[in-house]
This record gives structure tokens, sequence and C-alpha cells, in this order.
């Protein structure tokens, strides 16, 4: 980090200043010119508040030479991560496709879809027990009930089970759970993440509506800095002027993550567009993009499902899907 400091600092306010950073064990380089002094500041510097700095009097600007997130980035960390799920594996090469309804509705429903995206060739299910809806009268999920139907699901087809968790004191319903997702709404609930943090289990993490790729990171970080490194990045679309679709698909995040972080990144494109027609086309792009997998949305019976029927595909239009899908990564690997 580089803290240039304004003319007219006095040696008090820079002997205070350096004191303090030494405090936080870092070294610090003073180079003086004949009209800028300049510290650099070596060590650990993701724990220093640039804005802090930047805010003292005789301070000019700071600069960070180095991104704040030190678990995650790829400097530290060159070789791709991949993440084990019960023998499913996603990353470094293995591309790994989620799949199954918005929500848990019924034993039935769950069942025919797993087996279906199963038959497919998707490696995990997903289904929401706990639903974060825009809407306090829409369909909650059912809940721990949900959880139930989820373990079924996957005694009768082994696949694994990604659901979501929207508060800390649900944990204890997860034990069975192989992969837990934080929606895109909770990807700022830092205490849900320093929890998760100290779990055994992949977390997939979700790109907040409006959040950039460092704060996805910053948010990737506080669940590697409790010691759990098994993250997943999901690209879900972002909210732009756009009302065409439901949200815009960044696909530039996953070259870009990819430079930035060693972790996973999948991408939905069910959430992404919020139409069916366009998830096939825009699964196809996120493969040749060069992402690690994918989470879809399938159901039944859209037109009647609970939750996002209007971006749910046919289990035959999922069987579409991986097989446009599978042919993208044979000609890309
Ligand atoms: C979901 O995957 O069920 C979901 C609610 O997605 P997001 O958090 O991306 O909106
Ligand atoms: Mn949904």
């Amino acid at each position: 980090m580089i803290v240039v400091l304004k003319e007219n600092y006095s040696d008090k306010q820079l002997e205070t200043l350096t004191g303090w950073l030494k405090e936080k064990q870092l070294d610090v380089h003073i180079s003086s010119g004949s009209s800028t002094t300049i510290l650099g500041l070596i060590g650990d510097t993701s724990v220093i508040d640039e804005e802090m700095l930047e805010s003292l009097e005789f301070v000019e600007s700071v600069k960070r030479i180095q991104e704040p997130y030190k678990n995650a980035n790829r400097k530290f960390h060159p070789k791709d991560t991949v993440i084990d799920v019960g023998g499913v594996k996603i990353g470094g090469g293995n591309f790994a496709v989620i799949a199954g309804p918005c929500s848990v509705e019924s034993r039935e429903q769950l069942c025919t879809v797993a087996k279906a995206v199963k038959a497919s060739g998707a490696g995990l299910m997903r289904g929401g027990a706990f639903k974060p809806r825009t809407s306090p009268y829409a369909f909650q999920g059912l809940r721990g009930d949900g959880i139930e139907l989820l373990e079924e699901a996957k005694k009768e087809t082994g696949l694994p089970i990604v659901t979501e968790i929207m508060d800390i004191s649900h944990l204890p319903l997860f034990e069975n759970v192989d992969v837990i997702q934080v929606g895109a709404r909770n990807m700022q609930n830092f205490e849900l993440l320093k929890r998760l943090g100290k779990v055994d289990k992949p977390i997939l993490l979700k790109r907040g509506l409006s959040s950039t790729l460092q704060e996805l990171l910053m948010s990737a970080e506080y669940i590697m800095a409790g010691g759990n490194e098994k993250v997943i990045l999901c690209e879900r679309g972002i909210r732009t002027f756009e009302t065409a679709t439901r949200n815009t698909l960044d696909l530039s995040a996953v070259p870009m993550l990819k430079s930035m972080t060693h972790l996973p990144i999948i991408v939905d494109p069910s959430h992404a567009t919020g139409i069916a027609r366009l998830v096939k086309p825009m699964a196809v792009a996120a493969a040749a993009a060069g992402a690690d997998g994918l989470i879809i949305e399938v159901h039944n019976d859209p037109p009647h499902a609970a939750c996002d029927g209007a971006q749910s595909l046919t289990p035959e239009a999922f069987d579409d899907l991986m097989k446009a899908v599978t042919k993208v990564r044979s000609c890309i690997e």
C-alpha cells in the first residue's frame, strides 16, 4: 500500500502515523522528495482501512497495490481449487451441473425432477426449502420439511443436495445437506458468512444483485478466513437498467474471476434471465466462457410451479440443454 502525504505534514504527524502502522506489524518505508513524501507499507495491509487513512488531514492519497482478499486470491494460490462433493468434482477442469426446482414443493415433484435431471447428467440436485421472496405473502418454502424431502430424494437418486440457508439459527437443519447455498440477498450477511467459515461443507456463494466482483470475493474471504476454504462462486446476473430480462448476466465475470481467484465459478442462467427460452443459450455461453458448472431450475410442470415457473425448464428442455453444453465443452477442452 502506498500513502502520499501532503506537503505541509508535521514531523509529529508522521511519527504518530508510522508508530501506529508499525503496531499493525507493517514495515514502513519513507521516501522524501523535494515536495512529496511517500510511505510504502509492506506486510499484511488487509488490516488497514484505506478510507480512514485517506481521511487524515495530512494524507493526500492512498493506493492499494495488493488486493484486500488474501485467501481467495489467485496470486497466493495459483492452482485452481477443486471441490469434491460426494465424489462430484467442481473446478480445475471438472464441470458440474446442479439442477432441480426453484423450491421443494412435494415428495413427488422433487423425486420426479431429481430422477429426470440425473438421467440427463446433472451431478447435484437443487431445491429451495427456505425461500427468499420479495413478497412476504408469496410461498416461503417448506422449510425444515423441505430439507427432509431433499434428504429422501438423495436416498432415491444418490444426488448430493444443494439448498439455501437464510438464517444462522437454521444451521442444525443443514446437517445432511451437501452444499449450503448463500443466496444473492445474503451475500453480505457477514455474521452468516462468518458462521459458515466454521462449517466443514462446501458453500455456494451467489453474487449479490448489485455487488462488484471484489465485493463477492471479500464475502468469500469472510468464509475462508474462518477456516472453510471450500467456496464455490456463482454469477447469477446483476441489476442494470435493462428490464427485458430479470437480471443482466455478467458473463465477463467468469474469465475475470478466473484471473482474480482460484475458486470455482458456476453460472445460474435461470435467475440471470428469468425466461426459460434464454436459459439454454446462456448456459452454452457460460460453458464457452470457461465456467466450472451451472445451476439450472427444472420443474416437472413449470406453469404450476410455486416459484419461478417462467424461468424453469421442463425435464425435456433440460436434457436438450445438457446435450448442447456437452458439445460446447468438447469443443473448448
Ligand atoms: C435460488 O437459487 O433459489 C435463488 C433464490 O437465487 P438468488 O439468490 O441468486 O436470487
Ligand atoms: Mn428460483
